[in-house]
């Protein structure tokens, strides 16, 4: 929706989210525009030959294409690496004069004070959960290893201006928004500010914050009078010497519970999201964090195996070492072992990943971490995952795939 508002007025765009809505193959198009995450990469080529091969031109950007240009040019005719904002009329213009280039880089981070709001109306709400998202900042001061957020948007945290983020979150309807900053107080006198003006919307959202949010409490406070419902939180491992391992030493595994405690004292649901696979982590892990996220009442949590994604250092570190034995992108969605782990097998696991989500998402673990906070959207999301991941253990035996996160 951003890269159709920075399409220059004289071109007309249409939207296609192929989660919700089947791709044309025979529209009428001069150029075709893609992006994908890694693990739907391999399907954006799929659609790419094919407009190719009708002769309609295909640029592709995103975190995938950004961090393997060489591998998406098989496939398209040009790649923007990196943000849009100005790589993308500037590739039109070419496009227009027959001179398209293979790659477009930009020098500079893009300020993102100059992005437009976003071409909403290109997208139908009816097909979505929550379709109201909104982005206040890019980039995070974090490096975490395995995640591409600061290779792709920088470690500085650039902001777009308070005001400029509350108009356009006043200009969309009552639905509650999704703050889609990968870590929205990551910069906390931005977010003190930022917060402090949408408390005047009265609006409901969720969002994306790290664990450093326990050192500045009176700013979670400041988020629920923004109207902040639920966040989602990196906890990503229960031992200390394996969050090291990720770069990420500023979680403290101690403070877990008393944040889930001061998020749900002021009404904010957690969604937590832990990892495994990494070297030196024992057998019983699984076990431990199941027991941990019942007893610090985690409403909601996503569980994957780490996964070597393409740009971040821990692809890196593993490529050195001959390690990534999976190249079939459609498994990189943390529900499959893409490299050769220590100390376990791939396929244990695998199995392993299966039982948490079919533990935690189990009625009696449900009502074990929610009954004594009834929130009706809690309930809705645990139920709608518990059918998911009954769904995806029952495909999975059957060797179709799904994907368990969802869109
Ligand atoms: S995992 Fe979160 S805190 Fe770490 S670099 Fe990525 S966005 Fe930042």
């Amino acid at each position: 929706m951003t890269v159709a508002a920075l399409t220059p007025p004289e071109h007309q765009v249409s939207l296609v989210d192929e989660s919700v809505t089947p791709v044309d193959f025979n529209c009428e198009a001069d150029v075709v525009g893609l992006t994908a995450t890694t693990a739907m990469a391999l399907r954006a080529y799929e659609i790419a030959d094919r407009f190719r091969a009708r002769g309609v031109k295909v640029v592709m950007g995103g975190m995938h294409a950004s961090a393997l240009p060489r591998e998406a040019l098989q496939h398209v005719d040009a790649v923007v690496v990196g943000e849009a904002e100005e790589l993308w009329p500037q590739a039109l213009q070419d496009l227009e004069r027959e001179a398209l280039r293979p790659v477009y880089r930009h020098q500079n981070w893009p300020d993102p004070a100059g992005v437009p709001p976003a071409r909403r109306d290109l997208l139908n709400p009816h097909r979505y959960i929550a379709s109201e998202t909104l982005q206040a900042a890019r980039g995070c001061p974090f490096a975490c290893s395995f995640c591409a957020v600061s290779s792709f948007f920088g470690r500085t945290y650039r902001t777009r201006p308070v005001e400029d983020v509350v108009a356009e979150a006043a200009s969309l309807r009552g639905r509650p928004m999704i703050l889609v900053d990968d870590n929205i107080m990551g910069h906390p006198a931005y977010a003190t500010r930022l917060f402090e003006r949408l408390a005047d919307l009265k609006k409901q959202f969720l969002g994306q914050a790290s664990t450093t949010m326990l050192k500045t409490p009176e700013l979670i406070s400041k988020a629920a009078a923004a109207g902040c419902r639920g966040l989602f939180v990196g906890l990503e491992s229960i031992s200390p010497s394996i969050l090291a391992r990720l770069g990420k030493a500023f979680n403290v595994v101690t403070q877990y519970r008393e944040l889930v405690k001061r998020l749900h004292d002021n009404g904010i649901s957690i969604i937590g999201s832990f990892m495994f696979g990494l070297d030196g982590e024992d057998p019983d892990v699984f076990n431990r964090t199941m027991e941990f996220a019942e007893q610090a009442d985690i409403d909601m949590a996503l569980f994957s195996i780490v996964t070597p994604l393409p740009g971040t250092r821990f692809y890196e570190e593993l490529q050195r070492e001959g390690r990534v034995i999976e190249r079939d992108w459609s498994k990189y969605d943390g529900t499959w072992c893409t490299f050769a782990p220590r100390g376990v097998t791939a396929d244990r696991l695998q199995e392993s990943l299966q039982k948490i989500y079919r533990d935690f998402y189990s009625w009696g673990s449900i009502l074990k971490r929610t009954w004594h906070r009834f929130e009706p959207m809690v309930w809705l999301i645990n139920s709608i995952y518990h059918r998911r991941v009954r769904t995806w253990l029952y495909r999975t035996r059957q060797g179709v795939p799904y994907s368990v996160a969802g869109s």
